[in-house]
């Protein structure tokens, strides 16, 4: 039996919504698959599932699995997205990003080929290997981590030797989407350590609980409520979390949207990330994922949080 452990008491609709979504995803896990095309994912155990809350209060609440460590995937394309306007600033960052949902996978090379020389948009792998190629002109693998760290509260943040190696081993769709974009001349610097550098921080191990911090940070206007720092823009905010929620679950995100409501982001190791409006971050790890790589049991429990809390974005 997965424990439930409360911190700073919450108002008891709220805590109730979260118990029923807990048990309500729990229940979908064994209709998922875990990620095998990375071998080491598909280690992880399908069963579990952990929910995470925190506001801007300092009210949380984890149920289940929510201190298990796994790698971040794709949510790591928030995180480098938010550095990339950091550093670049807007205009740069989308020079040769768009803004589109591409209707695809998140892995997929077609339409990068025949139809865009640009990808589609940052949450996509080609998007998020395109920002890291320029990023890593200006800074490291720790230096990022660092950023991470900072953005989730959660100094333990580390690269997971074994996911990465998994990654670098089996990574040639990756390396293939690298070296596209620079063929077509878009990919500035080299494409193997693009692709290394990519593998690295998708291996970041982080945990339900350092994704609720982040969807808080998001939520929050991209300041720390607790230490008062700026971590991210007010208007890049604006930019991540719009993009977040028209492209944040691969092909999966306008029924997220209509559903759900919320700005998301999910990755394959079974995270997801969610700020909705409020000073509030849910962080979801559930390693079974759907036939579009979202985790079942995340995407079912968000459903019923949004409609037990109001949290779609268009309810008035
Ligand atoms: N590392 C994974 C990949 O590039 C991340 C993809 C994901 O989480 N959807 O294939």
């Amino acid at each position: 039996m997965a424990e439930i452990e409360q911190n700073v008491p919450l108002s008891p609709e709220v805590e109730s919504a979260f118990r029923e979504a807990y048990e309500i995803g729990r229940a979908v896990t064994r209709t998922g698959r875990v990620a095998d095309y990375i071998p080491e994912l598909a280690k992880a155990d399908r069963r579990n599932f952990g929910v995470a809350l925190l506001d801007g209060q300092g009210h949380s609440l984890s149920l289940g699995d929510a201190d298990t460590r796994f790698s971040i995937q794709s949510v790591s394309k928030v995180i480098i997205l938010a550095l990339s306007l950091k550093i670049k600033g807007h205009r740069e960052t989308f020079s040769n990003v768009m803004m589109e949902p591409s209707g695809d996978a998140f892995d997929s090379i077609l339409k990068l080929d025949t139809r865009s020389n640009r990808p589609f948009n940052p949450l996509i792998n080609a998007g998020a290997i395109q920002l890291v190629s320029t990023m890593e002109e200006e800074l490291g693998f720790e230096e990022i981590a660092d950023f991470a760290r900072a953005l989730c509260m959660d100094p333990d943040i580390c690269l997971d030797e074994a996911v990465y190696r998994s990654e670098f081993e089996s990574g040639n769709r990756n390396r293939a989407i690298a070296y596209l974009l620079k063929s077509k001349g878009v990919l500035q610097g080299d494409p193997e350590r693009t692709a290394d550098l990519y593998f690295k921080l998708c291996s970041l191990s982080v945990t339900a609980k350092s994704l609720a911090a982040l969807g808080l940070v998001l939520s929050n206007g991209g300041l720390n409520p607790f230490t008062g720092e700026q971590l991210i823009a007010r208007e890049h905010v604006r930019t991540i979390k719009s993009l977040m929620f028209t492209c944040g679950l691969y092909d999966y995100s306008g029924k997220f949207g209509v559903k759900v409501g919320v700005p998301a982001k999910s990755g394959v190791g079974g995270g997801l990330v969610c700020a909705p409006r409020g000073a509030m971050g849910i962080g979801l790890y559930g390693p079974a994922l759907d036939e579009y790589g979202n985790s079942v049991a995340a995407v079912r429990a968000m459903e019923h949080l949004s409609n037990r809390l109001g949290l779609h974005t268009f309810d008035i």
